[in-house]
């Protein structure tokens, strides 16, 4: 048996032999973080198991058709410890952000995560660096603990999958995914409500962040990369949220003949959000990991201190490295 499969018989077990679960996500949350956590919240209320979903930030506007997303609590408003936890999406503990301060001394962590840059951080670990999404590894966990992916697990499964593959389009749709879909569909979802939420749907809001962003989009490296910088001043007249600004990077990306695609969101003067994402060559997580960041072959990010237009130039001088690799 591979050490993964061991890993998810383990996982298994914790989950059916510990009660009273503590589940987290990493701060800015996506859909593949809300997914698997509302979906394993929703499994283990399958057998019978009590959990509570913590989480620093309010929930995002986006993700609110998520079956018990508005019982998801905040970590000021929780007054209790745990002593059994289970944390998904997370490849570090700092990702976790402040809810990880509810455990209590001692307390069994489970880590349930895909990514390659995962550091083991839990006392127990699911690391599947072969799944596509977190939410395929809960998939797989729903089927070891006899829990059908039907109804509300579904709902929030689907979710991860669909968001995380970007809609069954990114190199990571593998048949295994497809499979899970397909055989959620035949026990009853409806697909296009889904990605109509989680995709599809616009804000005004985003509409007119988009457009003051693309005003801003710049090519270099002979037109390999594309970025766009996105000021906090942008922010501020658009009213748009940290949330409105998720899909940004991928205008730059999509652009014909574009290798890498980066945004840049000035968070707060002097520092600096980065997303990377790449088409077919290029690790961007080794790129983010040399700003401190991580992420995936394909989508990473990273927080840098400095003026936009310094971050700007140091990150790019970094990715014409990598891409001159290429
Ligand atoms: P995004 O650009 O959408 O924020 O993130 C893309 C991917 O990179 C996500 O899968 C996320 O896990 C990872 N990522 C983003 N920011 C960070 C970061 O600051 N640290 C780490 N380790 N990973 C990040
Ligand atoms: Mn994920």
């Amino acid at each position: 048996m591979s050490g993964t499969a061991e890993e998810y018989l383990r996982a298994a077990q914790f989950l059916r032999e510990k009660d009273d679960f503590l589940l987290m996500t990493h701060i800015h949350p996506d859909g593949d973080a809300l997914g698997s956590t509302l979906g394993l919240a929703a499994v283990l209320a399958k057998i019978g198991k009590r959990c509570t979903v913590v989480h620093e930030e309010a929930m995002p506007r986006r993700f609110s058709f998520l079956p018990g997303i508005d019982r998801v609590h905040s970590v000021a408003e929780c007054d209790r410890r745990f002593r059994t936890a289970v944390s998904l999406d997370c490849a570090d503990r700092e990702r976790i952000g402040t809810a990880v301060e509810l455990l209590d001394e001692g307390a069994e962590l489970l880590n349930i995560d895909h990514h390659a840059t995962n550091d083991r951080f839990g006392s127990l670990n699911l690391v599947d660096v072969g799944a596509s999404a977190t939410c395929q590894i809960v998939c797989e966990l729903a089927r070891l603990l006899g829990v059908p992916l039907a109804g509300d697990v579904a709902v929030c499964l689907y979710t991860g999958l669909f968001t995380d593959t970007g809609g069954f389009r990114y190199g990571n749709t593998t048949s295994a995914v497809h499979r899970l879909a397909a055989e959620m569909i035949d026990l009853g979802l409806n697909p296009y409500p889904i990605a109509d939420r989680a995709v599809e749907m616009l804000t005004l809001t985003q509409v007119r962040l988009l457009a003051g962003a693309l005003a801003e989009l710049r090519t270099g490296a002979g037109g390999l990369v594309a970025y766009i910088p996105v000021s906090f001043r942008l922010l501020q007249e658009t009213g748009a949220s940290v949330e409105d600004t998720q899909e940004l990077v991928n205008y730059a990306r999509n652009l014909e003949g574009v290798e890498v695609g980066l945004m840049f969101r000035e968070e707060e003067p002097g520092r600096v959000k980065v997303s990377l994402r790449s088409k077919y060559t290029v690790d961007v997580s080794k790129i983010a990991a040399r700003f401190g960041g991580g992420g995936h072959l394909r989508a990473a990010g990273c927080t840098v201190e400095g003026s936009l237009d310094r971050v700007v130039q140091r990150v790019l001088d970094a990715v014409e490295e990598e891409v001159g690799r290429g």
